[in-house]
């Protein structure tokens, strides 16, 4: 079983403070990764999926409210700010920024913890409102909340990767996706099996969604990826 691990951002110049975070964060389950300026922080945000970051406002260089600014124009990823005492104008900044939260130094670990399970509880409910319509192509139909798929009226059963996989491609239908984009999006930041996962997972989804039916949904296209489109 593979336990999938929420990974939070840490983006601090004062590094004791961000090293503290760090260690409770890592001691309550999470996976961190820590920045020490903004410009470093927006690179590894733009570099790897993290699901939440916390981001202090007074950083050298770009400085919080704009390193937030810049996550949102690509990024939904809740965003708690760490703000200065009395630093009102930040935090309504922040907030109408895109913040999803923030938190006054000093403040107890406690609820801080708190207040990430909270924004990661909020994120997994965005994530279900964004996207509750059935996707389709052609004769085949996959509906996301139920995590089912029809093809011609008939259920087919996926593993949870397969599934993952063909919902990745429908969400991108006709947009050609190279394995390495597939991989990082299916199959997460840290796999290292190999691109030819892809393959291998493209070949199980089509014995299962377009051999039994006689239909064509995935297409390859050679030295690139793959792209679902209807059938021309
Ligand atoms: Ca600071």
């Amino acid at each position: 079983m593979i336990i999938q691990m929420e990974r939070i951002l840490i983006i601090e110049d004062e590094e004791k403070i961000a090293r503290f975070v760090e260690l409770e964060l890592i001691y309550e389950g999470y996976q961190v990764e820590k920045a020490y300026n903004g410009r470093d922080g927006l690179e590894l945000c733009k570099a790897q999926p993290f699901d939440l970051i916390l981001l202090d406002i007074m950083l050298p260089g770009l400085n919080g409210i704009e390193v937030l600014r810049r996550i949102r124009q690509f990024s939904d990823v809740p965003i708690i700010l760490l703000t200065a005492r009395d630093a009102v104008v930040d935090k309504v900044t922040g907030l109408d920024g895109g913040a999803d939260d923030y938190i006054t130094k000093p403040f107890a670990i406690e609820e801080l913890l708190a207040r990430i399970r909270v924004a990661l509880r909020k994120k997994a409910g965005r994530n279900t409102y964004l996207d509750p319509k059935e996707l389709t192509v052609g004769e085949l139909k996959l509906d996301p909340m139920k995590r089912e798929v029809h093809v011609k009226g008939k259920l087919v059963n996926l593993t949870k990767r397969e599934f993952d996989l063909l919902e990745y491609l429908l969400k991108n239908k006709n947009i050609v996706l190279s394995r390495d984009t597939i991989l990082q999006n299916v199959w997460g930041y840290d796999f290292s099996g190999g691109s030819n996962a892809v393959d291998v997972y493209i070949r199980y989804l089509r014995s299962k969604i377009e051999e039994p039916f006689g239909e064509k949904f995935i297409y390859t296209v050679h030295g690139v990826g793959y792209v679902i489109k209807d059938e021309e």
